[in-house]
């Protein structure tokens, strides 16, 4: 049902710019509109975009030259009338024209108004409507990319096929009950598992894509350890500076902890440079060093920096040892442009023997190093040189596989990344997994209807509701119900 009331809000960034928008939404919106505006045809024209002033309404006076744009319902963001007005950028400007068009009967948006009423006038559905601001609040192009796909229905698109076919099974099961008497063909045993079956498989891999998807929407943090002058710092710099353009810079936690995020691959990355984990000397050391290994610990994987042109020290194996425990780990061999003081034996035997924290499976590493035994699990070491420049590439790779082992799996259009999403299609999978059961124990068809049911509601919870009526129109327009 269409919204009674015109709603208003500035539709750019607080502060000043070269253009600040005031977007208008409602049945009213052209006519508030009109009257704050000198028209040159005294009339707002749908579609076209009209260079006009915005005038103070008693003195008539000059405010701001504009641009204005005017929609038609249903042919809008909203598919009410909306009416866009781009001012200069001054707050004063836009926050004054808000209200004149509050003075003439308009109401303040609430945050996401609009898209609320893009979702309740149908012009877009849930999935939709999440990938808005989902798109609005991308960090790297690549989360712009999977949020531009949502937006296009991405999602929907694939979940649509699963519902048709689960609404069909339950059309036909309904019909059977409630057309018994009537020449109603009711699906068999093998025809209700296939169904079945089918739908939980393509469901089990679009919900699998979640483990990736969770990292593009979310990001991961990366802690950068190791002893003191090993190229920590200068390495650091190297990894943000291949992206220096979608960089942004977020303030230490702690006195001691530097944190910066970057986009590698096309997810945002937050790069913690710790103090230095070691042997603390004085209390206020200690502080410090229980700060860097809680950072270490709450970050999702772990980057252990050692200086390859020095022998391997106890501390690195100290370290070592520290880590392996707390998951995912990869191993910058730094200084690589200076002789190497680390056997290439010795290098082996440290990062393929023992417990470590990627299986051999994930293990991608750009190595040549001939196929560990499957038992044993390898750290991933890379050689690097941060003054160079050398082998980054190949420590931004080696940071992806480890982080995302599931990388590949979908691709941009095939990917759920939002929780609500994933949790929905898990409660329908776990129905499925009881129709499956029911259906094998050729258990009665109204027992098994109510899984059906259940599988289906939370899918209806992310696309939209299918009602009794979609139910019913497959119901006849599948059978020759009293014809
Ligand atoms: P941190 O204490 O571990 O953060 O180490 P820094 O990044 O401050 O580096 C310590 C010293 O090593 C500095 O003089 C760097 O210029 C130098 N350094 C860092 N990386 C390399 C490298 O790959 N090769 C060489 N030759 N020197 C490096």
């Amino acid at each position: 049902m269409p919204a009674e009331d015109t709603i208003v809000a500035i539709a750019t960034p607080p502060g000043r710019g070269g253009i600040g928008v005031v977007r208008l939404s409602g049945s009213r919106a052209l006519e508030i509109a009109a009257g704050l505006l000198k028209l040159p045809h005294s009339r707002l024209e749908t579609q076209r975009a009209t260079v006009c002033d915005f005038v103070e309404p008693e003195s008539q006076r000059v405010l701001d030259q504009v641009v204005v744009t005017c929609f038609r319902a249903p042919h809008s963001y909203t598919a009410e009338d909306v009416v866009e007005i781009s001012c200069h950028g001054a707050p004063v400007i836009l926050n004054y024209l808000v209200e004149l068009c509050l003075e003439r009967g308009a109401r303040a948006a609430e945050p996401g108004e609009l898209t609320l009423r893009a979702f309740l006038n149908g012009r877009i559905d849930l999935t939709q409507a999440e990938a808005v601001r989902d798109l609005i609040e991308s960090r790297t192009l690549y989360q712009a990319r999977v949020a531009a796909e949502q937006l296009e229905g991405s999602v929907s698109a694939r979940l649509k096929p699963h519902k048709k076919v689960l609404v069909e099974l339950i059309a036909k099961l309904e019909a059977g009950i409630d057309f018994a008497e009537d020449d109603v063909s009711v699906a068999g045993w093998d025809e209700i598992l296939q169904s079945i079956e089918k739908i939980r498989a393509d469901l089990g891999i679009f919900v699998q894509s979640y483990t990736y998807g969770r990292i593009v929407r979310e990001g991961l943090s990366l802690a950068i350890v190791g002893r003191p002058n090993v190229g920590k710092s200068s390495l650091f710099n190297c990894l943000l500076n291949e992206d220096r353009a979608i960089v942004t810079a977020t303030p230490g936690t702690t006195r001691d902890l530097v944190s910066e995020s970057a986009s590698v691959g096309g997810i945002p990355l937050r790069f913690v440079d710790t103090a230095g984990i070691r042997d603390a000397l004085d209390e206020a050391e200690k502080i410090g060093v229980q700060k860097s290994m809680q950072a270490v610990t709450d970050s999702d994987l772990r980057l252990l920096v050692i200086d390859s042109s020095q022998p391997w020290s106890d501390e690195d194996a100290r370290l070592l040892d520290k880590l392996r425990p707390l998951g995912a780990l990869l191993v910058a061999l730094n200084k690589s442009d200076l002789p190497r003081r680390i056997p290439e034996g010795v290098i082996e035997s440290i990062f393929s023997v023992g417990k470590a924290a990627v299986p051999p499976s994930e293990d991608r590493a750009p190595s040549s190093e001939s196929p560990v035994p499957s038992p044993v699990w390898r750290i991933p070491a890379v050689p690097s040189c941060a003054l160079t420049g050398a082998g980054i590439h190949e420590l931004r790779e080696a940071i992806l596989a480890v982080a995302v082992p599931a990388r590949d799996l979908g691709g941009e259009s095939g990917l759920i990344t939002n929780l609500r999403h994933q949790q929905l299609i898990q409660e329908s999978l776990g129905a499925l997994a009881k129709a499956r059961e029911a259906a094998s124990a050729h258990v009665h068809h109204e027992m098994l209807l109510l899984d059906l049911y259940d599988a289906l509601r939370p899918l209806d919870q992310i696309t939209g509701a299918t009602g009794v009526e979609d139910v019913l129109d497959v119901i006849f327009s599948t059978f020759c119900v009293g014809k």
